[in-house]
């Protein structure tokens, strides 16, 4: 059984509970981890707070060599690492090898990017004699990095790649259920050269573990990926101790397909988009509206498309022209997708595809779903839905499609298909979203600030806005020239 990662050494839980990590493809225990209590979570940001004096005085130089050695041993160990995030997760090993190399190229971006830093001189009035102000960067302490199970290792990297090479130390709590890939990771940061303490990880359920990492008064900053409603809860712990945050939640993503789209480029950049990971990604394609003189052409392409996926285990290669979908991650979570598709259904929508187990009597499977025009009041259209089911729109008018892409609590990302310079400039200023993707997949770039707006959150994530969320920006002011 793997056992958490605290000050560097391989730790069990001061209590004896364990949580079963299980396999989504087939029910069985692939392992077990220590079920974290907030003792666990004292001892890990007490590991954390030791290491900071000596890591924050180490040399950005050096503390990038040593992130970036990280990257390259688990690019090395990526073979090994795949079939176990496939494992717990359920993702097919090739999208799992997709994962892991996003992770290994964001780590390298930022262990390239901080060393590249720099900072501001500026003159001063001689009001009180001659001097000049510098801008100068110090590392916060100890971050928490609190990850959801779609992309447990992408998620960790985005929060411990700029963290660390700013001179940060962090205590990193996986999801529950997808513990497994991140304590692999960490493990080979040890083996990369991290001095003990300077990454630590506890595992353990948010509802047992999550209030008293977020509260603790040594946690200096708080970046989580999840659902609304956990991270309103964590805003309102973090709050009364003036801890910086930042939550990147949910999403309702709207895609406008207008009449002079490349139908077919904009077929395949949905399927992606909705169905990778088996729809349970935060900047998912969600809510697409197609324009009339297209539609038809689109949505039968689309619905050609979604009928070569075959759920099953993600470890066994689909035979051609078939292409493999991994299980849902949970039970509870195909349920609720199968509760949101019949809600749909019941609300004017047509399913033209999808819905059952695809013939599976273990794993939580779901044939991937589109669904024509449910009703706006309906679940498919109101809540984050996270798995393969999309609902598709007509329209005739472009205002009203910005208006319907607008009508969600939600605003991560949004894309639109077009030539037209005039609605490219529209969608980019009126879609409340944090990205517009034009003629374009939607996807984080490590290389460009992703987040969202309204109910998906603040704060950025990837470039080099993100290295700002992890250092105080401090004026110093230099006299006695004279
Ligand atoms: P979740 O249920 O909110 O869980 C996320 C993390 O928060 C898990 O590690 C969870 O631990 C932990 N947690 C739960 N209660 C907590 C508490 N009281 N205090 C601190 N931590 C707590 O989200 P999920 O179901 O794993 O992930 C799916 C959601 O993430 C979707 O809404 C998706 O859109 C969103 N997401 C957003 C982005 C983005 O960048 N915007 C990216 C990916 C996913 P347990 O697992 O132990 O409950
Ligand atoms: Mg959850």
């Amino acid at each position: 059984m793997p056992e958490m990662i605290i000050g560097g050494e391989a730790r069990a839980s001061v209590a004896s509970g364990d949580i079963e990590v299980v396999n989504p493809a087939t029910e069985e225990v692939v392992d077990t981890v220590p079920a974290a209590t907030p003792e666990d979570v004292d001892a890990a940001v007490d590991a954390a707070a030791r290491a900071f004096p000596a890591w924050s005085a180490t040399d950005t130089e050096k503390r990038a060599a040593i992130v970036a050695a990280a990257a390259d041993l688990i690019a090395d160990r990526a073979k090994d690492l795949a079939p176990l995030l496939t494992a717990e997760q359920g993702k097919p090993v090739a999208e799992a090898i997709g994962e892991i190399n996003h992770l290994v190229h964001g780590l390298h971006y930022y262990a390239e990017a901080a060393t590249k830093v720099q900072g501001t001189y500026q003159d001063l009035p001689s009001t009180f004699g001659p001097s000049y102000g510098m801008v100068i960067r110090r590392p916060l302490g100890v971050c928490a990095a609190i990850t959801p199970y779609n992309f447990p290792l992408t998620l960790l990297g985005t929060k411990i790649g700029p963290a660390l090479v700013t001179g940060n130390t962090v205590v990193a709590k996986p999801a529950a259920t997808t513990p497994l890939a991140t304590l692999r990771v960490a493990q080979l940061f040890v083996e990369a050269g991290l001095p003990a303490g300077v990454l630590n990880v506890v595992t353990g359920r948010g509802s047992d573990i999550g209030d008293a990492l977020v509260t603790h008064r040594d946690v200096r900053r708080v970046a989580f990926t999840g659902s609304t409603p956990v991270g309103k809860h964590i805003m309102s712990l973090a709050g009364p101790d003036l801890k910086r945050i930042t939550l990147e939640l949910g999403g309702s993503d709207p895609v406008i397909v207008c009449e002079d789209a490349d139908v077919d480029a904009a077929v395949k950049a949905v399927i992606i988009g909705r169905y990778w990971n088996a729809g349970q990604a935060c900047l998912g394609c969600k809510r697409v509206f197609v324009h009339d003189d297209v539609y038809d052409a689109f949505v039968s392409a689309l619905v050609d498309r979604v009928g070569r996926y075959e759920p099953g285990d993600g470890t066994v290669k689909a035979e051609k022209p078939k292409l493999r979908m991994g299980p849902i991650h949970t039970k509870a979570g195909r349920d609720e997708l199968l509760e949101q598709l019949e809600d749909g259904a019941s609300k004017g929508g047509e399913v033209l595809i999808g819905g059952g187990s695809g013939g599976h009597d273990q794993g939580w499977f779901l044939e991937p779903a589109v669904v024509a025009d449910p009703a706006a009041d309906s679940r498919l259209v109101t809540e984050e839905v996270f798995g393969p089911v999309l609902p598709v729109f007509r329209y005739t008018d472009f205002d009203d499609a910005i208006t319907r892409a607008n009508a969600t609590s939600y605003g991560l990302g949004s894309s639109l298909w077009t030539h037209d310079v005039r609605k490219i400039h529209r969608a980019a200023r009126d879609i409340e979203s944090g990205m517009t993707w034009v003629n374009q997949i939607h996807y984080g770039y490590d290389e460009l600030p992703f987040g969202g707006v309204k109910d998906s959150g603040f704060g950025k994530e990837h470039g080099l806005e993100a290295l700002d969320h992890y250092v105080e920006l401090k004026s110093v002011v230099v006299g006695g020239l004279a």
